[in-house]
């Protein structure tokens, strides 16, 4: 029986991705991180997430991309900026958790059928196509991408929606759709998240 190492070796660990990460935008003082762990009792998910912000931030900088990358916490993270208010370094956490979300994204690392960026992603891909989403339809397509069971269980509730008018099944579209995705792919260009 072997027991599995719990513990990187200098060697393993990916420079490239800690180079990377402080040169994004937003993310240029991770370096100057004192481990206070202010960000992580401020955060109000803390207690949900794979790795406190604390650590995550010091994983990011320390090289350990896989772990970073495919972790629940970047997901997780719902953007109430506290740790950004709080960080006594002035380190925009919430901007750090963007990048790398972008980053798994591009990199298809994401978690597998976590609900949250299969999500987000079908969100955008909806306002791409239509410039406005159709909430069932939008809910229809992730429960067929997460718990296809869901659909059963929810069926009455959604119907019931549909009938007092709460929410609309025919589809939506704005005018001019072509600008909107003009302005949605040049975005994406710039931020290296893919489209598809
Ligand atoms: S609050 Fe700022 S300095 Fe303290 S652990 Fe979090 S990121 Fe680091
Ligand atoms: S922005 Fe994200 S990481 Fe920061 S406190 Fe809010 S939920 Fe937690």
């Amino acid at each position: 029986m072997t027991t599995p190492k719990s513990m990187k070796y200098e060697s393993e660990r990916d420079h490239d991705f800690s180079e990377w990460i402080t040169g994004v935008v937003g993310s240029e003082r991770i370096r100057n991180c004192i481990q206070c762990g202010i960000c992580s009792s401020t955060c109000p998910v803390s207690h949900y997430m794979d790795y406190t912000p604390r650590r995550l931030i010091n994983m990011a900088r320390q090289g350990f991309k896989d772990e970073v990358l495919r972790s629940k916490t970047i997901w997780l993270c719902t953007s109430c900026y506290s740790c950004t208010t709080e960080c006594p370094k002035l380190i925009k956490v919430t901007d750090v958790m963007y990048a790398l979300k972008r980053k798994a994204i591009q990199e298809r690392v994401y978690p597998r059928r976590f609900a949250i960026p299969i999500l987000g992603k079908e969100f955008y891909k909806m306002v791409r196509a239509k410039g406005r989403i159709t909430e069932s339809r939008l809910m229809m397509i992730f429960m067929l991408k997460t718990n296809l069971l869901r659909i059963f269980t929810m069926s009455k509730m959604g119907l019931r929606l549909i009938r007092t008018g709460r929410m609309d099944y025919k589809p939506e579209s704005v005018k001019r759709i072509k600008e909107l995705q003009a302005v949605m792919d040049a975005s994406s260009d710039r931020k290296g998240v893919s489209t598809s």
